[in-house]
């Protein structure tokens, strides 16, 4: 039975009971954590397990988190933990999760559909990355994609997630139904304004697109 992941059931929690199923090196298997493993692109949670500090966080190939600690020695099996997760960086990266998905759409409809390719993206607390093939500059098309961002965030919107079989499932309002297995906002008027978005070019059509939320 893999770990129950309760980032699935509530992205919003942010303390939790857990038990120590294993202590393999370094890493606890727990039966159930609040601590999302690295994937999809988003980085993993920072934290505390009963006040060690928690250094990586992944997931096997049966669908268990490990949560590898500082001070492994402090855990044995049977014990009864006390999880706690950094909310701010969390939070800041289920915003920028979410922006990513926003972006997606937002492209679609300034750049055209199926006109424009990601071939890559990654986020980080601080900002979010596409990787791009496009025809043209996209520059010239910035204020226009910045203004429809930021009037979807002021209109706000659910962000609705399901699962089909083993599929887990976003959409925002009835844009595109994207699958994902990362931690997003309730609403995307969570996400915040577009503060910046730079272009640069990484040759023959190909761009990066890096965006900044403001605080
Ligand atoms: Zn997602």
């Amino acid at each position: 039975m893999a770990t129950r992941k309760l980032y699935y059931e509530d992205a919003y929690l942010k303390e939790a009971k857990a038990k120590v199923l294993e202590v393999r090196d370094n890493a606890l298997l727990l039966d159930q954590t609040i601590f999302y493993p690295t994937g999809g692109g988003q980085p993993h949670d920072r934290g505390t397990i009963n006040g060690v500090e928690v250094l990586d966080v992944y997931k096997d190939e049966e669908g268990n988190v490990w949560h590898v600690v500082a001070e492994p020695e402090m855990f044995k099996v049977g014990d009864e933990v006390e999880l706690k997760i950094d909310w701010d960086y969390r939070y800041k990266l289920m915003r920028i999760h979410s922006a990513m998905h926003l972006l997606d759409h937002v492209l679609n409809e300034v750049l055209g559909k199926g006109k424009w390719k990601p071939y890559g993206s990654g986020m980080s607390y601080e900002k979010g990355r596409y990787d791009i093939e496009y025809p043209e500059n996209v520059n010239q098309y910035k204020e226009k994609i910045i203004e429809l961002f930021n009037r979807y965030v002021d209109e706000g919107g659910e962000m609705k997630i399901w699962w089909e079989g083993e599929t887990r499932l976003t959409q925002i309002r009835d844009f595109e139904v994207i699958p994902c297995g990362g931690t997003h906002v309730r609403d995307i008027k969570e996400i915040g304004h577009l503060k910046k978005l730079k272009r640069s070019s990484l040759g023959r059509g190909k761009q990066r697109l890096e965006i900044w939320l403001e605080e």
